[in-house]
């Protein structure tokens, strides 16, 4: 169904304690409202607006990286001003449903956005909703209760909310300057228009304090699954004076020889990666059969696996690599190795292992014909 996103992200959140606007913050790795974008352009939005405050375009910028389809909108200094700047960076005629979203509810998934939709086509608004399970008081403000409340009709409010961008604008511009509505909802109920309920999702959690971002970390990591997968890789030593491990280049009396540049550290790990997420080898990916990667720097293998895991929602939780040799000695270049393979990979050094040994002389690299090495990652994934 043809439906725009508004995303409002413009508040300072300052409930949810110090440090970063909630917005901004990560869950399960993934900055807040990371996680409504996806889900509104995995629901196909014609256009998914940000409203963010100014100053933090370029925070956003790095929070949306590698996503198509978003764009920003400049916040106001109250959330109606906000709202109605997202709805006129919308470009669609009056009938265009809209869906205005809370960025502080992560959990959002087209299976909610569909039900809006759907019962928007008998309605001026739909918003989700939960029953209130838990009984109401009202007290006076000495916490002295007056009247035990009846719950049967009342409802909690949850976004996003769907209505029809003309007369949501309307109805916004109309709203009295000196009050605050605190949904979109309540903005089209003085306008008249004719609101309905359809199921809320307790997993549409708005997140306020700093407890409901340990909660929601839970919440996400049930729905995601860590995975393992490991290389091993083996090049020949030949004439030269220099040879690359790890995306380091270090002096020797003898480089590696193969296809590409021949680091096997590189490959070891970029196999690690794509074992994780059962992507085959190295090899299927580019074949040394291709004369394209004659010599070719292996970092670009590492970059294509780390693009496929990020392609599917997944991130790298760590990597560990082991190199077999007597010489070179790695030690002095170790720090080197880990820095740029953090580098690569967007991780934190201490997500990032290289370790070395030898083979006390026996064998292939015991005799210095070659050298090896052995990788293993973990990735996170969606399940
Ligand atoms: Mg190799």
């Amino acid at each position: 169904m043809d439906f725009s996103a508004v995303i409002v992200a413009a508040g300072s959140g300052q409930r949810a304690g110090p440090g970063r606007a909630k917005q901004w913050r990560t869950l399960a790795g993934k900055p807040v409202v990371r996680w409504s974008v996806e889900a509104m352009l995995a629901a196909s939005a014609r256009q998914v607006v940000v409203v963010v405050p100014a100053d933090d375009r370029d925070i956003a910028a790095a929070a949306f990286a590698g996503l198509a389809g978003w764009e920003l909108a400049d916040g106001g200094a109250t959330r109606d001003q906000s709202v109605l700047s997202g709805l006129s960076a919308l470009r669609a005629d009056a009938d265009h449903p809209v869906l205005v979203h809370d960025a502080a509810r992560p959990f959002l998934e087209p299976k909610h956005i569909l039900t809006l939709l759907t019962a928007l086509r008998d309605a001026d608004g739909a918003l989700p909703a939960l029953p209130v399970a838990d009984t109401i008081k009202r007290a006076d403000s000495d916490f002295r209760v007056i009247a035990t409340v009846d719950r049967t009709a009342l409802w909690r409010a949850q976004t996003p909310q769907a209505f029809r961008l003309g007369p949501l604008s309307a109805a916004y511009l109309s709203w009295p300057s000196d009050q605050a509505p605190t949904d979109d909802a309540a903005v089209m109920e003085r306008a008249g228009g004719r609101i309905v309920l359809t199921p809320g999702d307790t997993r549409l959690i708005k997140l306020t304090y700093p407890e409901d971002f340990a909660m929601a970390e839970l919440m996400a990591a049930g729905a995601r699954v860590t995975r393992i997968g490991q290389g091993f890789d083996a090049h020949r030593f030949g004439p030269g004076d220099s040879l690359w491990l790890c995306g380091v280049e270090i002096a020797h009396t003898q480089a590696l020889i193969g296809h590409s540049d021949a680091d096997a550290g590189l490959h070891a790990l970029t196999d690690a990666l794509l074992g994780a997420i059962g992507e085959g080898d190295i090899g299927d990916h580019f074949p040394p059969t291709d004369r394209q990667w004659l010599g070719a720097p292996s970092s670009l293998f590492l970059k294509h696996a780390a693009d496929l895991i990020a392609g599917r929602g997944g991130r790298i939780v760590n990597v560990d690599v082991t190199l077999i040799c007597e010489r070179p000695k790695i030690k002095p270049h170790r720090d080197a190795m880990r820095a740029r393979l953090a580098g690569l990979l967007g991780l934190s050094l201490d997500r990032v292992s290289v370790k070395a040994t030898t083979t006390e002389t026996m064998g292939f690299t015991g005799r210095e014909e070659g050298l090896a090495a052995q990788a293993i990652a973990a990735v996170d994934l969606p399940t």
